[in-house]
């Protein structure tokens, strides 16, 4: 596996490829991380992830400094999944101090967690658009987990005509159902053992769903009882949404989700589930 620290060395590499499957990350692998590199192994000539804690993509109050970090473990970890090349750029190459643009989504990418995290879609769109650049994959591979990032990914790919197919892979998760995520290690004893409430009470909305209501006023209040009784602290939101706006569905459809942020003390954890799956 090799591993590049500059843009020239990823260019140079990438031409002796044929088609790539690409997965950006910023690292602190887990198993949801390595559904999505297995998924590129098996459907591409060549495998590129990037290991990037991109720092345009954090407000001034969140956990840039303190986001989890373990190079070795992550290298170890892609070297045994077949993975070709790793990408891990340096922030002064990446981000020069004369750097000046952005790319802003409108519409979808302003709601919900766009809302929470001012700025975050803006600091996503623009490093998945340079990594684009630069990588120059066939194809790109991202977790449902983050679905509000995935369709801020699928809008301005469409808008920018960027030469990219995108694949969506299912949540993985623990096996008490919590989603994996970096950020878990930074939860609480007590914490830890109350996240798994989240996916329960995404799942007991889907049974409610299930058994037919479409009425997305009583499927929001179902979550959020769900929530209370699994003792979650208040969420930022716990909604019913469409897919690719992320904005209120009423009557529910199939293949709406619901989504959900919660605050932990040190962590916010974000989940959903696509209440049209079985
Ligand atoms: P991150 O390192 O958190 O930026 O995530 C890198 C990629 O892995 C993104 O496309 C995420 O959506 C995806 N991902 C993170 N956690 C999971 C998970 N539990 N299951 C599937 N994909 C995930």
């Amino acid at each position: 596996m090799k591993q590049c620290t500059t843009i020239d060395s990823v260019r140079q590499a990438r031409a002796s490829y044929g088609k790539v499957g690409f997965v950006p990350t910023m690292g602190f692998l887990h198993e949801g991380h390595l559904s999505l590199v297995r998924r590129a192994r098996a459907e591409n000539d060549a495998v590129i992830v990037s290991i990037f804690v991109n720092p345009i993509q954090f407000g001034p109050n969140e956990d840039f400094e303190s986001y989890p970090r373990d190079r070795e473990r992550d290298l170890a970890m892609l070297a045994k999944e077949g993975v070709d090349l790793v990408f891990t750029p340096e922030a002064s190459e990446f981000y020069p101090p004369d750097f000046a643009t952005e790319i802003v989504v409108k519409g979808v990418a302003n709601r919900l967690e766009g809302a929470s995290r001012p700025g975050h879609f803006s600091g996503v769109a623009t490093v998945v658009t340079k990594l684009f650049n630069i990588v120059q994959p066939q194809r790109a591979y991202f977790g449902q987990k983050d679905a509000q990032q995935c369709a801020v990914i699928r809008r301005f790919v469409e808008d920018l005509n960027i030469p990219v197919a995108i694949t969506i892979v299912p949540t993985g998760r623990e096996e008490d159902g919590l989603a994996s995520s970096s950020r878990n290690v930074r939860l609480s004893a007590k914490e830890r053992a109350l996240a798994p409430g989240l996916y329960k009470a995404l799942l007991g909305t889907r049974i409610l769903f299930q058994s037919g209501e479409r009425d997305r006023v009583i499927l929001e209040a179902r979550l959020k009882e769900l929530l209370r009784q699994n003792d979650i602290p208040q969420p930022d939101y716990a909604v019913i949404v469409d897919p690719r706006t992320f904005e209120a569905v009423n009557p529910v459809t199939d293949n709406a989700l619901a989504l959900l942020a919660v605050p932990f003390s040190t962590v916010r954890l974000i989940d959903n589930l696509p209440l049209g799956m079985e």
